[in-house]
């Protein structure tokens, strides 16, 4: 079976198979990660190697802190003006979808939101222009979303600002080799390319920690959490110990994060070609920003999607149904989907297409 689930996504196979075997008992010790102590010295070594694997693959300079937090990316909606906003200054986004849209909502609760870009003109197919930003005179930040899951819009570049950089990468956060060194704020939430849901990445410029609002909460304040090494209070143990599992499996399995890149390449290469080539399925984004992690797209007609849908999970092609708020389908096709999963599914659409189209 494949799985196209936009997340909770699928977990690469080794990870689930060393997971198993270290299930009831860790390296002898009697017991499952899930039942040791955040102090213990057996989970604090399994902390640290995790964020050490993630170091290493991403290059993350000294500077930045890596926080492991929970609350979802959806929480840092809210976190990043808390923890940005404290010497004044307004917030401002780049709306380029629905997760955006929902980031930009959370910071006008806290204090209000400038658009410095939108795509809502071209029907959220293409990003703004570099030259397009407007930045407000008082801009505190700037966010963006790199990726939206939802409709498949990535950016094709990395925005230069004078002010701290903030990017959701939930949904693409190590399938490439990244420059950290251009943001301030990046985070995550991990069930895509990181790991199990419940687990939220956080890595930020150790110069930005002191910018929080008075009004702060405790659990959301940045300088806090890295204080205490992301465990001020408990945090997700066996999420972070799977996510290291993740980042192991990168870095040993896969090779880094350029091996990475040329997989995710040459499938969404394959899978665009496959939509391109043919004139039942359609995507309608600017091929410039064609997300390679999740690629919607639609039948010529709408009346097969039960069709395409079922004969697809016959077929072992699993989730591949749109969004709720988009409709069609959606093939997300995270770092673990493998590439025999995607030669998979052309050949089912081909064939779908033979005998419907
Ligand atoms: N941002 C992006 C780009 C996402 O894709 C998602 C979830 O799919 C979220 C934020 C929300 O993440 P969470 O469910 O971890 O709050």
């Amino acid at each position: 079976l494949y799985n196209f689930c936009a997340g909770p996504a699928a977990l690469p196979t080794p990870v689930l198979q060393r997971a198993q075997e270290e299930l009831l008992d860790y390296h002898g010790r009697g017991l499952s990660v899930m039942e040791m102590s955040h102090r213990s010295a057996d989970f604090t070594a399994i902390a640290e190697a995790a964020e050490a694997t993630l170091r290493e693959l991403l290059a993350i300079p000294d500077n930045y802190r890596v926080l492991f937090l929970q609350g979802g990316a959806s929480s840092q909606f809210a976190m990043v003006p808390y923890n940005l906003l404290g010497r004044g200054g307004t917030p401002n986004y780049l709306y380029t979808g629905i997760w955006g849209k929902k980031a930009i909502a959370e910071a006008r609760h806290v204090a209000g939101a400038h658009i410095a870009a939108s795509s809502e003109d071209n029907g959220l197919r293409e990003v703004p222009r570099p030259e397009a930003i407007a930045l407000s005179s008082d801009a505190a930040y700037l966010h963006y979303t790199d990726n939206e899951t939802i409709g498949g819009l990535a950016f094709d570049y990395i925005p230069e600002v004078e002010v701290p950089l903030v990017c959701d990468m939930s949904s693409s956060i190590l399938s490439a080799p990244l420059d950290v060194s251009r943001f301030g704020v990046i985070y995550a939430g991990a069930q895509k390319n990181i790991g199990p849901a419940g687990l939220t990445l956080v890595i930020v410029r150790d110069d930005l920690l002191d910018r929080a609002r008075p009004d702060t909460p405790t659990m959301f304040n940045y300088r806090v959490m890295a204080e205490h090494g992301s465990m001020y209070n408990t945090p997700p143990t066996y999420a972070w110990y799977l996510a290291g599992l993740v980042f192991d499996w990168l870095k040993q399995d896969i090779g880094g994060l350029e091996a990475m890149d040329a997989i995710n390449a040459r499938k969404a290469e394959t899978l665009y070609g496959a939509i391109d080539a043919s004139g039942f399925y359609s995507n309608p984004i600017a091929p410039r920003n064609r997300s390679r992690m999740n690629v919607p797209f639609v039948l010529a007609d709408d009346a097969l999607n039960g069709d395409f849908l079922r004969e697809a999970e016959t077929a072992g092609l699993l989730n591949l149904k749109g969004h709720r708020s988009v409709g069609g389908m959606r093939a997300s096709l995270y770092n673990a989907v493998p590439e025999a999963a995607v030669e998979a599914l052309v050949d089912f659409m081909a064939d779908f297409e033979r005998r419907h189209g």
